[in-house]
């Protein structure tokens, strides 16, 4: 029976509930202030984790989150949920602010090989920058196979058996490990960190390394232009009745 050793990537993002606000200078969104949370797909990628463990099918979990020292958090949220350590990789905001999936999948993967995992479980996507690509880089890295989108994860010896959520439909795959698996929604329901949880969380260690340190460079090769709030909607109007509803759009045309 497998064993895995098994790294997540954990995203400290802004929670999903906070309004966007631009910055003055167009140059990003206002991050100061604004409760973050981790990435809720990362939450599902941990649940996974957690379960192959409590199935014997993982030895260890190791979260990983790359950004500003405020990441430890997230990482602790992690580990309350039931990883066993932690790795932050630290970055400035600014350095954070502008690292793009090419820079991170250059750190996990590099983390994957010194920490000697065979299995990366990620989001299939971060909820602010919504790029979903750091799965498929960090394969591509390693030069591991990939499931992405994954609604169904089913080890079989060294094997995953996946279903994977495509336009549609279902699609079932089986790839060899080492892999690369990134979560989709409907994987599983993440559990809550009960208090106790939270409280053997504060003692499971968490290392710190820079990205110098892994020999990965950080400059982004992407330059951010503007920023721009989405255009704001038009107020609506209510109709009495579903022949005022037809009038009013033959009016605009539309029927
Ligand atoms: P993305 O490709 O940016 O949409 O992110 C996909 C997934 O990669 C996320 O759900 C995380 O699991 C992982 N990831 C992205 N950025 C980070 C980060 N800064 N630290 C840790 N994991 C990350």
């Amino acid at each position: 029976m497998a064993s895995f050793r098994v790294m997540v990537g954990v995203k400290r993002v802004i929670d999903y509930a906070v309004k966007i606000r631009v910055k003055p200078d167009k140059m990003g969104v206002v991050t100061e202030g604004v409760k973050h949370s981790m990435n809720p797909f990362d939450e599902i990628a941990i649940e996974e984790a957690v379960r192959l463990k409590e199935k014997k099918l993982a030895s260890e979990i190791v979260a990983v989150s790359c950004g500003p020292k405020q990441c430890q958090e997230t990482i602790r949220t992690a580990l309350a949920m039931g990883a066993d350590r932690g790795i932050h990789v630290d970055m400035s905001t600014a350095e954070f602010e502008a690292s793009t999936p090419l820079q991170i999948s250059k750190i996990l993967a590099k983390l994957a090989k010194e920490e000697d995992i065979n299995l990366i479980i990620l989001g299939k996507q971060a909820i602010d920058g919504d790029y979903n690509q750091t799965g498929q880089m960090t394969a591509a890295h390693l030069d591991w196979p990939q499931g992405t989108f994954v609604s169904e994860l089913t080890p079989e010896n060294d094997k995953l058996k996946i279903v994977r959520e495509i336009d549609g439909g279902l699609e079932n795959i089986c790839i060899k490990t080492p892999a690369v698996v990134t979560a989709d929604l409907r994987l599983n329901e993440p559990r809550y960190a009960t208090l106790p949880n939270i409280m053997k969380a504060k003692k499971k260690p968490i290392a710190t390394k820079t990205p110098a340190d892994l020999g990965v460079d950080i400059a982004s090769s992407v330059e951010t232009i503007s920023v721009e709030d989405p255009p704001t909607r038009e107020a609506g109007q209510k109709v009495e009745d579903v022949d005022q509803l037809i009038a009013k759009l033959k009016e605009a045309g539309v029927v």
